[in-house]
């Protein structure tokens, strides 16, 4: 008897970041978790289910969690939109999350009433994550590497493709010398809102996970203001990403 298959779990956060993928599984279904929407169907004859998150890191981590428990994925390939941090990055790029980085956990120094905030004075600890059966200090995730070399190899139109670090957190960043400080701390080469808590939930219940985004703004270049349409870019990438991966049977 055949071996049954363990799904691809692709997420999007947005409708813009996830219809696109849903409209090109065949034989779908649909999965309806409380609020969360999951279609369930094939890719190459592959089962791979499209979940949608919601914006945000308790969105991302909960559908996470629930599709590692009602799907039990191979893989779980997050995907989406995110703002430049790097400046030779612009609207179209796609950065490959090598290493996926907490944008929103840092400890301030103590400071009086009125004297202001001063972000040049804070630090920016590990996340608490259980790995390997011991509680550790993470500051940096990463994506499964062979699903990133792989990822490297696909053709993609629109603009380059770079291996870099992602950073993640419920926060969006407008301010350059902010923008500059995480990259200079934590190495961003952009920033969204799920990447590192999909990553977490993954590491915490040992399921590979990746993250790969393209630039939808970048605060460095006028006429460079946040395009949802981008989103369409990264799912037709990461559909050939996935595609791939099915056809050399590497996310097993
Ligand atoms: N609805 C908002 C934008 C979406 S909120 C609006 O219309 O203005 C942010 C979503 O886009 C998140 O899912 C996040 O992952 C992604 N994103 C894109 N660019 C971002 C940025 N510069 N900072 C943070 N999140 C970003």
């Amino acid at each position: 008897m055949e071996e049954r298959k363990r799904p691809i779990v692709i997420l999007g956060p947005m409708e813009s970041e996830s219809a696109y993928l849903i409209e090109k599984l065949s034989d779908p279904t649909e999965h309806p978790i409380g609020a969360y929407r999951f279609v369930s169907g094939l890719v190459d004859d592959h089962p791979v289910i499209v979940g949608r998150t919601y914006i945000g890191m308790v969105n991302a981590a909960t559908a996470t969690a629930l599709a590692i428990e009602h799907f039990h994925p191979s893989l779980i390939l997050i995907q989406g939109t995110s703002g430049a941090h790097h400046p030779d990055l612009h609207q179209g790029d796609i950065v490959l999350g090598e290493n996926l980085v907490h944008l929103g956990r840092y400890f301030t120094s103590h400071r009086d009433s009125g004297e202001g905030s001063d972000h040049t004075r804070w630090t920016f600890p590990g996340t608490e994550i259980v790995s390997g059966g011991q509680l550790k200090e993470i500051a940096v995730l990463h994506s499964h590497p062979d699903v990133i070399d792989l990822a490297a190899s696909i053709p993609y139109p629109h603009g380059k493709v770079i291996r870099g670090t992602i950073g993640a957190a419920d926060i969006w960043n407008r301010e350059l010398d902010m923008i500059d400080l995480l990259r200079e701390k934590l190495g961003s080469d952009c920033e969204e809102m799920e990447g590192f808590a999909v990553a977490q939930v993954c590491a915490q219940l040992g399921v590979s996970c990746a993250d790969i985004r393209v630039i939808s703004n970048s605060e460095r270049y006028a006429g460079e203001d946040f395009d949802e349409s981008y989103g369409r870019y990264c799912q037709k990438f990461c559909l050939e990403v996935v595609r791939k991966l099915i056809a050399t049977d590497l996310h097993r």
